[in-house]
């Protein structure tokens, strides 16, 4: 009763609300049209669910909605916080009876603010966070775990670490496992194991009718919205969520990935290379030369990310640095001889100019990992990205880099940073997903950003970003959909490529009202 009365206590704001919500989707019904549900229609709705619905009068709606790149903070008139399938099927229920636009959110990570949309109704998973661990299993030799979309990668890697075990998850402490996964996921431990769509045992999905449906790679277990139950053999919706991208073909509740367990030893390698000394920027093209070699001979066992950035320096003897390039890498596997040499390579390679270095022993993922990735700030930026492949690296991609990063930050110069996460290795090894082949077959996956640090100067930042983003592309093949750029012509070739047509076409079987949708999702052209 008191949660019907804040409810009801909301009206008036909601109509405010509902003038200033955009109309951008004539066929859904958003705040202000008739056909949207009315403050006492939402309380009752509110009665049939265990989870919370909030509206923007409420005080945790700020908390609730916001989104990690603040350059897409968006206004959703109702949030609900889900706490089980059940939940997240009543809501898709009242979405469909009052033919609202539905937006999925587990952590709101989302670059280019996929997860949230202004006068829609965002399920949220973000109180979802149960998991569990099962050893014993016949599906994977190392064991399983299931987990709610909602937990995060640093709460997942603490809870295996206490089984001796390790996930291929992400770099953030806070990114949850869902829309990660469902783009295709990356790891500092891909190179070894695979991405995270390869460790991929089953999903737990609510279709926008309102099924619940246990998918696996043979079979799909389906409770029906009218509680009858079936099962089929059509894997369809299974391998298009393993990298079709998140938001669209339904809404995961859970996850149940392959477990492997932690190897004897790690080593913990971080660097840092000057790109240009007292504007000397022949250093930046011998150690990008290097770094060339160095990635494409890279055995698997050896994983991690490299980080550019033309963030400026003063070394201690008093040199000015423009640009630098820093490493984190992982051995992961059986340390021997051929290990140590291969990290050796750097050890021998121009030590006087290298402005830091360290190799350190570890005995757990967790503790040399886990337990210390650090989050980026929630911030504001324009993302992009592409996938380098072996060919790549030996192109202009180069010169253009040190030219980008060896430019100093100024009025008409922009803060760029970049990662690029280290692939290939056992990535090539697995198939059978809608991943853009150039995601199976690059070597790095390059995810750039331009800072905004005005808001007043918005539009030069993101011209800056689109021209940034025209050359990446043009080095690579294909784009992660997880890190791309906002405003990218051909999205649905640069994503999946080869795989679109058949995404497509489960998207139109499993929603075909577009019911769930988002911004370059498959499915949102219609
Ligand atoms: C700091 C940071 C570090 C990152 N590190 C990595 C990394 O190491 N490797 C990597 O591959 N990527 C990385 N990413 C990119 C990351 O994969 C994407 O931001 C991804 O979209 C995050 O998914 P999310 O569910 O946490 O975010 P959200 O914004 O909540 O969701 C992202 C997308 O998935 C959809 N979605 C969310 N939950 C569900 C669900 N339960 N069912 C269906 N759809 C859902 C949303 O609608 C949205 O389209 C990083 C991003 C950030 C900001």
């Amino acid at each position: 009763m008191a949660r019907l009365f804040q409810l009801l206590l909301t009206a008036g704001i909601l109509v405010v609300f509902a003038t200033a919500v955009p109309k951008t989707c004539s066929k859904r019904c958003y705040p202000g049209n008739d056909c949207f549900p009315s403050l006492t229609e939402i309380a009752m709705f509110q009665q049939l669910i265990d989870g919370y619905v909030v509206l923007p009068s409420n005080n945790t709606y700020k908390d609730v909605t916001y989104m990690h790149n603040k350059l897409f903070t968006r206004f959703p008139a109702i949030v609900v916080m889900v706490l089980s399938t059940d939940d997240i099927k009543q809501s898709m229920l009242f979405a469909r009876k009052y033919n609202l636009h539905v937006v999925v959110k587990s952590s709101g990570h989302d670059y280019i603010g996929r997860s949230s949309w202004s006068g829609s109704i965002q399920i949220n998973l973000g109180y979802m966070r149960k998991m569990k661990v099962m050893l014993s299993s016949s599906r994977s030799v190392d064991g399983e775990l299931t987990v709610e979309s909602g937990a995060n990668w640093q709460e997942i890697y603490q809870e295996v670490d206490k089984y001796n075990r390790v996930v291929v998850g992400g770099s953030s402490q806070t990114v949850s496992p869902s829309g990660y996964t469902l783009g295709g996921g990356h790891s500092i431990l891909s190179r070894m194991l695979g991405l995270a769509v390869d460790q991929v045992l089953e999903m737990t999905v609510i279709t926008v009718n309102g099924s619940i449906i246990k998918c696996t790679n043979h079979t799909s277990y389906i409770n029906n919205p009218d509680g009858s139950f079936s099962v089929t053999s059509d894997t369809s919706l299974f391998w298009a969520l393993r990298g079709g991208g998140g938001g669209t073909f339904g809404i995961v509740a859970s996850f149940t990935f392959k477990l492997h367990k932690v190897k004897r030893q790690y080593v913990k390698v971080t660097m840092t290379y000057p790109l240009s000394i007292n504007g000397n920027s022949s250093v930046g093209q011998e150690v990008m030369q290097f770094y060339s070699n160095f990635v494409k001979g890279m055995p698997n066992e050896w994983g991690g990310y490299s980080f550019l950035s033309n963030a400026q320096h003063v070394t201690k003897t008093n040199d000015s640095v423009i640009g630098t390039l820093g490493f984190l890498y992982c051995h992961y596997g059986g340390w021997n001889d051929s290990s140590r040499k291969y990290m050796d390579l750097w050890n021998d390679f121009h030590p006087e100019w290298r402005l830091e270095y360290s190799v350190r022993n570890i005995s757990t993922f967790w503790e040399g990992f886990g337990s210390v990735m650090t989050d980026s700030p929630w911030s504001r930026v324009y993302v992009t990205g592409s996938f380098i492949q072996e060919a790549g690296l030996d192109t202009s991609l180069k010169d253009f880099i040190v030219e980008t990063m060896t430019r100093p930050i100024n009025d008409t110069n922009p803060m760029y940073a970049c990662v690029g996460t280290h692939l290939g290795g056992r990535v090539t090894d697995f198939s059978d997903t809608p991943v853009h082949p150039g995601f199976r077959h690059a070597r790095l996956c390059l995810g750039c950003v331009v800072a905004i640090p005005d808001i007043t100067r918005e539009d030069f930042y993101i011209q800056k970003g689109k021209e940034l983003s025209q050359r990446l592309i043009s080095y690579g093949n294909g784009t992660y959909v997880n890190e791309a750029a906002e405003y990218m012509s051909n999205w649905q070739q640069n994503y999946w490529g080869p795989h679109y047509s058949r995404l497509l076409s489960i998207k139109r079987e499993v929603d075909p009202d577009n019911i769930l949708t988002c911004h370059h999702c498959v499915g949102s052209e219609l």
